[in-house]
């Protein structure tokens, strides 16, 4: 029997991707693997039924989950879902590791070995599997076209008969991998870019990218290339720079974000006040709290005249791309795992063992099983 993959219907609002696109599903047939796609999966990102040409298409999920070895996913699964499973599945998706306590508990109890793609991690070797970075890089980019959208500005200079326009001043705040996307977009838009991080490693990245770097003399590297979180001191020196850069911005993009904490909060309601009537701030960071006082997740509000927008699922927005990538890290993560048409992963591989949740009835992942049994007691 080969090894037989589902990919399920994602089953939460705005969320548009698919785990599978039909050209990777078309590589994992050329494995030898059986791909089984639940009817209308790919709708949503444009891939209809038909393009799945090398996988069986199925309506009931009942048979779907049933008969899979491993189970690809974007979101969680729900708890139905979780018990259609047949015991030892392997599930792979974004497992949302830190807030989804009572899924995870329940792939425990039903034996599912899961893997959550936000754990894989972040080493050079892995870098073809890394999910966060590839779903980042769409945000980053989106964040730019959004913010486009809501400002009343051309972003690049323009010279007509009926006269100069002067082109936008854009700011990002946090030049990780979205943060640099979101200077390249704005940039390839013709804006005055600014961008800002509090790792010193950044400045040269920023200006690379042909922007000018906000230098506020406060290095904060944490380990593993993230960022730490500031002191109070360093955070009122970077407020009291920041404030001028903010204040003469067109528009805003912050990305900050720190491993497992809410956003830092970055942008108080006095910044924004002081910002020109018609500025704009697009807040990535809206799902982990924002990095702007005034962002309402998933919300868009008008204060002083200045938008703030916090949108959510923002790969979701670009799901043909977000899709693609996504089930190119989802093919590199699974492809090791599978030898002559057997699932053998490799326990011993860091990979594995890093971005395991559950396996055999045990949650794996500390500070997961810390989480799950501190809110249980
Ligand atoms: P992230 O989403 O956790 O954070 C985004 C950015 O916000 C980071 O650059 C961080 O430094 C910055 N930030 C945090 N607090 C801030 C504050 N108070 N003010 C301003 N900026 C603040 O980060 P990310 O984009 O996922 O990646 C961050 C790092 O990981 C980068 O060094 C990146 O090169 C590295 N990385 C490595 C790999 C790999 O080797 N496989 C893959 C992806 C990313």
């Amino acid at each position: 029997m080969p090894i037989r993959v589902a990919i399920p219907k994602e089953t939460l609002p705005r969320e548009h991707r698919v785990s599978l696109v039909p050209e990777v599903a078309r590589r994992l047939a050329k494995l030898d693997i059986e791909v089984v796609v639940e009817s209308g999966a790919g709708n949503a990102a444009h891939y209809p039924d038909a393009d799945y040409d090398s996988a069986r298409i199925v309506s009931d999920t009942d048979s779907l989950y049933g008969e899979a070895d491993i189970v690809l996913a974007v979101q969680p699964p729900s708890l139905e879902a979780i018990d259609r499973m047949r015991e030892g599945t392997i599930l792979i998706g974004l497992l949302l590791p830190f807030h989804r306590l009572e899924h995870i508990e329940r792939l425990k109890e039903r034996n599912i070995t899961s893997f959550a793609m936000e754990l894989v991690p972040r080493i050079s070797r892995a870098q073809s599997m890394d999910a966060l970075s590839s779903q980042a890089a769409v945000a980053g980019y989106k964040a730019v076209l959004l913010a486009a959208n809501l400002s009343g500005r051309f972003f690049p200079m323009l010279t007509t008969a009926a006269g100069t326009i002067r082109p936008a001043k854009a700011v990002i705040i946090g030049a990780g991998v979205a943060g640099l996307q979101a200077i390249a977009t704005a940039r390839r838009l013709g804006a005055m870019v600014e961008g800002y991080d509090v790792r010193a490693a950044t400045k040269e990245q920023v200006e690379s990218l042909g922007a000018k770097f906000i230098d506020i003399d406060v290095a904060a590297e944490g380990s593993g290339g993230y960022a730490r979180e500031l002191t109070e001191e360093e955070k009122q020196q970077q407020q009291a720079i920041l404030a001028e850069h903010i204040a003469a911005a067109d528009v805003v993009i912050t990305t900050a974000a720190l491993p497992g904490r809410p956003s830092p909060k970055i942008i108080p309601a006095s910044m924004v006040e002081a910002m020109k009537p018609g500025a704009v701030i697009v807040d990535l960071a809206a799902e982990g709290g924002g990095n702007c006082e005034l962002t309402q997740a998933g919300e868009q509000i008008s204060h002083n005249g200045v938008t703030v927008y916090g949108p959510l699922d923002v790969p979701s927005m670009l799901a043909v791309h977000a899709s693609e990538m996504y089930a190119k890290n989802l093919l590199n993560f699974l492809t090791p795992m599978v030898s002559d048409g057997e699932l053998t992963p490799d326990w011993e591989d860091e990979v594995i063992t890093e971005s395991v949740l559950t396996h055999q009835g045990v949650i794996r992942h500390e500070p997961t099983r810390a989480k799950v049994e501190g809110d249980a007691s």
